[in-house]
């Protein structure tokens, strides 16, 4: 007998969007998670405010965590991972293991939002010294920072008078082998430039990028608002460098526009790391026999090439940024198509039993 039950692998906003959309279609949903708790980066990263609203990411996620584990039709396992799957639509039978001990359900359908992880500045060409100098960080590093009201050089606690982002890091390039844009990080790295504005209204900012990559209302509501009314500076420049100079930084590289080399001494370092497949989406694709593309994200597209949530396995689908880079109206659209299409999955199975 086909299970009507959709397992969604991944606690992430991507996993508790499509479990609250199965849900709320009347299907019973498993909701696997490997850490402790719900919440995926948001949560795990402690992020401040979110694009474009600046509306606070402890609130979204303290929503969907609510509507997820409040709900009847949704069984949640934290600190759980999925080892093994044999099966097919209607009848996967998946193992999941929970500290020493393990279990096998059959479920119906399964939906992958196993999300990302961020580029390892340290990595190959990229040697921007985050590893020797502590006032060199990452946004992820300065969510933390501004959700606490707390900038400061981690040096010496002080707060900065003068911050640089560096854009492309760890994206866009092809000596590395990541050749694609992470399409969040211009949008990030300005709204966090507003923040810094907004909490040390003294300091100066700039932000060193190849291009601006703004999407849709980003534009108007971040980086306009950035430019006129937060005074940040934009430097279209390539940063080669960044060298100690006294107790601060030393940016050196070329400004593009101008043509000619450019050097600007900062206090603080931010780094727009981009995003690459979490380890986890790596291991799963691999237990659930399921393509990734070069790069390592869970290939989308199936049979016609651009479905966006179908995966080369009939009945396992993909939300959010387990197959690609995504801000988190790309991971609820992803969510919500692919609750429809793992529904829709079990349902058809279901008529045809009952014909
Ligand atoms: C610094 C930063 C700030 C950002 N701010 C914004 C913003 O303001 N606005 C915006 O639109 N976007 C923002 N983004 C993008 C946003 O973080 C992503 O769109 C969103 O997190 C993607 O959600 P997800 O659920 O797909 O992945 P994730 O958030 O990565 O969640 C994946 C979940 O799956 C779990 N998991 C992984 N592997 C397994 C496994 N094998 N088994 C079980 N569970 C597993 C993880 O523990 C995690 O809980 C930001 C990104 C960064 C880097
Ligand atoms: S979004 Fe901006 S910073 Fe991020 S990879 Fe694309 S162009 Fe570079």
């Amino acid at each position: 007998m086909a299970s009507e039950t959709v397992l969604v692998i991944g606690g992430g906003p991507a996993g508790m969007e499509a479990a609250r959309s199965v849900a709320d279609l009347g299907y019973p949903v498993l909701l696997v998670e490997r850490r402790d708790r719900l919440g995926g980066r948001p949560e795990e990263e402690h992020y401040a405010k979110l694009t474009h609203h600046f509306r606070e990411a402890e609130d979204m996620i303290r929503e969907l965590v609510e509507a997820v584990t409040t709900h009847s039709n949704v069984t949640v396992m934290t600190s759980s991972e999925v080892v093994g799957c044999e099966g097919e639509p209607g009848n996967f039978r998946v193992k999941i293991r929970n500290g020493a001990s393990a279990e096998e359900v059959t479920v119906g359908s399964i939906i992958v939002a196993t999300g990302f992880q961020h580029f390892d500045p340290g990595r190959e060409t990229q040697m921007y010294n985050y590893y020797t100098f502590p006032d060199v960080i990452t946004i992820a590093d300065l969510e933390g920072m501004l959700k606490a009201h707390q900038v400061v050089r981690p040096s010496n606690g002080q707060p900065p008078e003068r911050v640089a982002f560096i854009q492309c890091v760890g994206s866009r390039d092809r000596q590395i082998g990541n050749e694609f844009c992470s399409k969040v990080c211009c949008g990030i790295a300005s709204k966090q430039a507003i923040e810094v504005k907004q909490q040390l209204p003294d300091s100066r900012v700039f932000i060193f990028y190849i291009d601006m990559r703004m999407y849709g209302y980003w534009e108007n509501e971040i980086y306009w608002p950035a430019q006129e009314e937060y005074k940040v500076n934009y430097v279209k420049g390539i940063v080669s460098e960044i060298l100690p100079k006294g107790d601060r930084l030393l940016i050196r590289g070329e400004d593009t526009t101008m043509g000619r080399p450019m050097e600007v001494t900062v206090d603080l370092v931010v780094l727009s790391v981009g995003m690459e497949p979490s380890e986890g989406t790596r291991k799963i694709a691999k237990i659930l026999d399921i393509r990734q593309n070069k790069y390592g994200y869970i290939e989308a597209g199936g049979p016609t090439g651009v479905d966006p949530v179908a995966t080369s396995r009939p009945g396992i689908f993909v939300a959010g940024a387990a197959s690609g880079p995504a801000d988190l109206d790309d991971t609820f659209a992803t969510a919500g198509l692919a609750a429809a299409r793992a529904v829709a999955t079990v349902r058809r199975l279901q008529l045809a039993k009952a014909a």
